[in-house]
Protein backbone atom coordinates (compact mmCIF):
# COMPACT_ATOMS: atom_id res chain seq x y z
CA UNK A 1 0.00 0.00 0.00
CA UNK A 2 2.85 2.16 0.52
CA UNK A 3 5.15 1.22 -2.61
CA UNK A 4 6.28 3.09 -5.16
CA UNK A 5 7.25 2.17 -9.12
CA UNK A 6 11.19 2.07 -9.30
CA UNK A 7 13.23 3.91 -12.27
CA UNK A 8 12.93 -0.41 -13.64
CA UNK A 9 9.62 0.11 -13.32
CA UNK A 10 9.60 -2.78 -10.50
CA UNK A 11 7.97 -1.72 -7.20
CA UNK A 12 9.95 -0.76 -3.79
CA UNK A 13 9.70 0.54 -0.62
CA UNK A 14 11.61 3.39 -0.07
CA UNK A 15 12.80 3.95 3.53
CA UNK A 16 14.58 6.04 5.73
CA UNK A 17 15.64 6.30 9.53
CA UNK A 18 15.15 9.82 11.38
CA UNK A 19 17.32 9.88 14.73
CA UNK A 20 15.77 12.71 16.81
CA UNK A 21 16.48 13.36 20.91
CA UNK A 22 17.22 9.75 21.88
CA UNK A 23 20.03 6.96 23.04
CA UNK A 24 19.97 5.84 19.67
CA UNK A 25 19.45 2.06 21.27
CA UNK A 26 16.41 1.81 18.64
CA UNK A 27 18.75 2.66 16.00
CA UNK A 28 20.92 0.20 16.43
CA UNK A 29 18.08 -2.45 16.70
CA UNK A 30 16.80 -0.93 13.10
CA UNK A 31 20.14 -1.71 11.95
CA UNK A 32 20.54 -5.48 13.04
CA UNK A 33 17.00 -5.93 11.67
CA UNK A 34 18.70 -6.16 8.65
CA UNK A 35 21.08 -8.90 8.98
CA UNK A 36 18.09 -11.09 8.84
CA UNK A 37 16.38 -8.70 5.93
CA UNK A 38 18.63 -9.99 3.58
CA UNK A 39 16.38 -11.39 1.47
CA UNK A 40 14.22 -8.53 1.08
CA UNK A 41 16.67 -5.85 -0.01
CA UNK A 42 16.04 -6.28 -3.60
CA UNK A 43 12.60 -4.58 -2.86
CA UNK A 44 13.39 -2.45 0.34
CA UNK A 45 15.25 0.88 -0.17
CA UNK A 46 17.14 2.83 2.62
CA UNK A 47 16.96 6.27 1.39
CA UNK A 48 17.86 8.53 4.28
CA UNK A 49 20.28 7.80 7.62
CA UNK A 50 22.23 9.88 9.93
CA UNK A 51 24.41 6.87 9.75
CA UNK A 52 24.60 5.02 6.35
CA UNK A 53 24.21 7.83 3.91
CA UNK A 54 25.15 10.86 3.11
CA UNK A 55 22.09 13.00 1.81
CA UNK A 56 21.46 16.42 4.40
CA UNK A 57 18.52 16.97 3.38
CA UNK A 58 15.41 14.58 3.39
CA UNK A 59 14.42 12.95 -0.12
CA UNK A 60 11.41 11.58 -1.03
CA UNK A 61 10.45 8.35 0.64
CA UNK A 62 7.59 6.02 1.27
CA UNK A 63 7.55 5.59 4.89
CA UNK A 64 10.11 7.38 7.29
CA UNK A 65 11.02 5.39 10.62
CA UNK A 66 11.61 7.49 13.44
CA UNK A 67 13.64 7.33 17.02
CA UNK A 68 13.45 9.40 19.63
CA UNK A 69 11.26 12.57 20.71
CA UNK A 70 11.56 16.17 19.94
CA UNK A 71 13.50 18.13 22.12
CA UNK A 72 11.05 21.34 21.77
CA UNK A 73 14.66 23.56 21.67
CA UNK A 74 15.88 21.96 19.09
CA UNK A 75 15.76 23.83 16.02
CA UNK A 76 17.52 21.32 13.76
CA UNK A 77 15.25 18.28 14.45
CA UNK A 78 12.19 20.55 14.31
CA UNK A 79 13.12 21.31 10.98
CA UNK A 80 14.18 17.73 9.78
CA UNK A 81 10.63 17.12 11.33
CA UNK A 82 9.01 20.06 8.94
CA UNK A 83 10.94 18.36 5.89
CA UNK A 84 9.14 14.66 6.90
CA UNK A 85 6.02 16.07 7.14
CA UNK A 86 6.51 16.99 3.19
CA UNK A 87 8.63 14.21 1.78
CA UNK A 88 7.48 10.88 3.66
CA UNK A 89 4.20 9.61 2.85
CA UNK A 90 3.88 7.47 6.01
CA UNK A 91 5.42 7.63 9.80
CA UNK A 92 6.02 5.11 11.90
CA UNK A 93 7.67 5.71 15.17
CA UNK A 94 10.17 3.16 16.60
CA UNK A 95 10.45 2.84 20.17
CA UNK A 96 9.01 4.61 23.58
CA UNK A 97 10.46 7.85 23.36
CA UNK A 98 8.94 8.45 19.90
CA UNK A 99 5.88 6.77 20.12
CA UNK A 100 4.82 7.62 24.17
CA UNK A 101 7.71 9.64 25.48
CA UNK A 102 9.84 6.70 27.28
CA UNK A 103 12.69 8.18 29.40
CA UNK A 104 12.27 11.59 27.75
CA UNK A 105 9.33 11.65 29.88
CA UNK A 106 11.15 11.36 32.72
CA UNK A 107 14.31 13.86 32.04
CA UNK A 108 14.18 17.24 33.84
CA UNK A 109 15.98 18.84 31.27
CA UNK A 110 18.97 20.96 31.23
CA UNK A 111 21.80 18.37 31.14
CA UNK A 112 25.33 17.77 29.97
CA UNK A 113 26.13 18.04 27.09
CA UNK A 114 23.18 19.65 25.74
CA UNK A 115 22.11 22.07 28.83
CA UNK A 116 19.97 24.13 26.53
CA UNK A 117 17.26 20.42 25.79
CA UNK A 118 14.71 20.97 28.97
CA UNK A 119 11.36 19.95 26.97
CA UNK A 120 10.90 16.70 24.92
CA UNK A 121 7.38 15.63 23.34
CA UNK A 122 6.75 12.42 21.98
CA UNK A 123 5.80 12.23 17.84
CA UNK A 124 2.11 10.81 18.54
CA UNK A 125 1.72 14.33 20.46
CA UNK A 126 2.73 16.81 17.66
CA UNK A 127 -0.10 18.24 15.70
CA UNK A 128 1.02 19.33 12.84
CA UNK A 129 2.59 15.20 12.70
CA UNK A 130 -0.59 13.57 13.44
CA UNK A 131 -2.11 12.91 10.47
CA UNK A 132 1.19 11.12 8.75
CA UNK A 133 2.08 9.03 11.57
CA UNK A 134 0.25 5.40 10.72
CA UNK A 135 1.96 3.45 13.27
CA UNK A 136 3.71 3.00 16.47
CA UNK A 137 6.19 0.46 17.35
CA UNK A 138 6.85 0.17 21.57
CA UNK A 139 9.65 -1.15 23.23
CA UNK A 140 12.59 0.26 24.99
CA UNK A 141 13.95 -0.63 22.47
CA UNK A 142 12.55 -2.66 20.43
CA UNK A 143 13.63 -6.16 19.05
CA UNK A 144 15.23 -6.40 16.00
CA UNK A 145 12.97 -9.80 14.99
CA UNK A 146 10.05 -7.14 15.69
CA UNK A 147 11.02 -5.00 13.56
CA UNK A 148 11.67 -7.13 10.58
CA UNK A 149 8.51 -8.67 11.02
CA UNK A 150 6.77 -5.37 10.93
CA UNK A 151 8.58 -4.78 7.49
CA UNK A 152 7.35 -7.66 6.49
CA UNK A 153 3.98 -7.00 7.54
CA UNK A 154 4.43 -3.62 5.71
CA UNK A 155 5.33 -5.32 2.42
CA UNK A 156 2.61 -7.73 2.51
CA UNK A 157 0.08 -5.63 3.47
CA UNK A 158 -0.53 -7.51 6.20
CA UNK A 159 -3.30 -5.60 7.82
CA UNK A 160 -4.18 -8.24 11.22
CA UNK A 161 -0.20 -7.62 11.82
CA UNK A 162 -0.43 -4.10 11.59
CA UNK A 163 -3.89 -3.09 13.86
CA UNK A 164 -1.99 -3.25 17.23
CA UNK A 165 0.83 -1.03 15.69
CA UNK A 166 -2.17 1.62 14.25
CA UNK A 167 -3.75 1.15 17.97
CA UNK A 168 -0.82 2.21 19.65
CA UNK A 169 -0.07 5.13 17.30
CA UNK A 170 -3.35 6.49 18.81
CA UNK A 171 -2.60 5.62 22.33
CA UNK A 172 -1.65 9.13 23.74
CA UNK A 173 0.18 6.90 26.59
CA UNK A 174 0.96 3.75 27.35
CA UNK A 175 2.23 1.99 30.09
CA UNK A 176 2.09 -1.32 32.69
CA UNK A 177 -1.37 0.47 34.47
CA UNK A 178 -2.71 -0.14 30.90
CA UNK A 179 -1.84 -4.21 31.18
CA UNK A 180 -3.85 -3.67 34.52
CA UNK A 181 -6.68 -2.10 33.12
CA UNK A 182 -7.01 -3.25 29.68
CA UNK A 183 -6.42 -7.17 30.65
CA UNK A 184 -5.87 -7.89 34.03
CA UNK A 185 -9.05 -6.03 35.54
CA UNK A 186 -11.04 -6.96 32.49
CA UNK A 187 -10.46 -10.77 33.05
CA UNK A 188 -9.16 -11.41 30.10
CA UNK A 189 -5.53 -12.55 31.60
CA UNK A 190 -4.11 -15.81 31.35
CA UNK A 191 -1.30 -15.80 33.19
CA UNK A 192 1.05 -16.76 30.48
CA UNK A 193 3.69 -14.21 32.08
CA UNK A 194 4.61 -12.64 28.83
CA UNK A 195 4.64 -9.43 29.46
CA UNK A 196 7.01 -9.79 32.55
CA UNK A 197 9.65 -11.10 30.51
CA UNK A 198 8.99 -8.69 27.52
CA UNK A 199 9.37 -5.39 30.46
CA UNK A 200 12.73 -4.13 30.32
CA UNK A 201 13.17 -2.75 33.53
CA UNK A 202 11.31 -5.32 35.35
CA UNK A 203 8.37 -3.22 36.61
CA UNK A 204 6.14 -6.18 35.83
CA UNK A 205 6.38 -9.30 37.26
CA UNK A 206 4.77 -12.57 37.74
CA UNK A 207 2.86 -12.99 41.00
CA UNK A 208 2.79 -16.92 41.13
CA UNK A 209 0.76 -16.98 44.32
CA UNK A 210 -2.15 -15.70 41.92
CA UNK A 211 -0.79 -16.08 38.51
CA UNK A 212 -1.19 -12.79 37.34
CA UNK A 213 1.45 -10.23 36.53
CA UNK A 214 2.12 -7.34 39.18
CA UNK A 215 3.33 -4.24 38.70
CA UNK A 216 5.75 -1.58 40.29
CA UNK A 217 4.90 1.87 38.53
CA UNK A 218 7.71 3.52 39.89
CA UNK A 219 9.96 1.32 37.61
CA UNK A 220 7.70 1.58 34.59
CA UNK A 221 9.85 3.73 31.31
CA UNK A 222 6.00 3.79 29.55
CA UNK A 223 7.30 1.83 26.56
CA UNK A 224 4.59 -0.46 25.41
CA UNK A 225 6.38 -3.47 24.96
CA UNK A 226 3.90 -5.26 27.72
CA UNK A 227 1.31 -4.35 26.03
CA UNK A 228 2.55 -5.37 22.55
CA UNK A 229 3.61 -8.99 23.81
CA UNK A 230 0.23 -9.54 25.53
CA UNK A 231 -1.69 -11.81 23.37
CA UNK A 232 -4.68 -10.85 24.99
CA UNK A 233 -4.42 -6.92 24.44
CA UNK A 234 -6.59 -6.19 22.21
CA UNK A 235 -9.43 -7.72 22.99
CA UNK A 236 -12.66 -6.54 23.66
CA UNK A 237 -15.50 -7.87 24.59
CA UNK A 238 -18.32 -8.80 22.18
CA UNK A 239 -21.56 -6.43 22.29
CA UNK A 240 -25.11 -8.05 23.74
CA UNK A 241 -28.05 -7.87 20.80
CA UNK A 242 -31.37 -6.57 21.66
S1 LIG B 1 13.05 3.96 23.16
FE1 LIG B 1 14.68 3.28 24.57
S2 LIG B 1 16.24 2.39 23.20
FE2 LIG B 1 14.88 3.65 21.90
S3 LIG B 1 15.87 5.65 21.81
FE3 LIG B 1 14.42 5.71 23.53
S4 LIG B 1 15.61 5.16 25.36
FE4 LIG B 1 16.79 4.55 23.55
S1 LIG C 1 5.58 -2.11 32.59
FE1 LIG C 1 7.57 -2.51 31.61
S2 LIG C 1 7.06 -3.18 29.53
FE2 LIG C 1 5.22 -2.22 30.36
S3 LIG C 1 5.31 -0.08 29.68
FE3 LIG C 1 6.27 -0.17 31.74
S4 LIG C 1 8.46 -0.48 31.35
FE4 LIG C 1 7.40 -0.96 29.44
S1 LIG D 1 0.97 -11.23 28.87
FE1 LIG D 1 -1.18 -10.69 29.11
S2 LIG D 1 -2.22 -12.65 29.42
FE2 LIG D 1 -0.02 -13.00 29.80
S3 LIG D 1 0.26 -12.68 32.04
FE3 LIG D 1 0.64 -10.72 31.03
S4 LIG D 1 -1.35 -9.66 31.11
FE4 LIG D 1 -1.76 -11.83 31.48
Amino acid sequence: MFYSLSEEGDFELKIGFVHLSSCSGCQVSFLDMFEDAVEILDTVKLVYSNMLTRNREIPKMDVAFVEGALCIEDHHHLNLLKQLKEKARAIVTVGACSSFGGIRRLSCGNQLPQPHEQSFIPLTELEFLRSKIKYAIPGCPPNPSLLYSFLLALLESNEDFLLPFEYMANSARVSGLDILSEVVNKGFCTGCGTCSTACPTRAITYDKRCNKPTLNLSLCVFCGACLAACPQTFKTYPQPTY
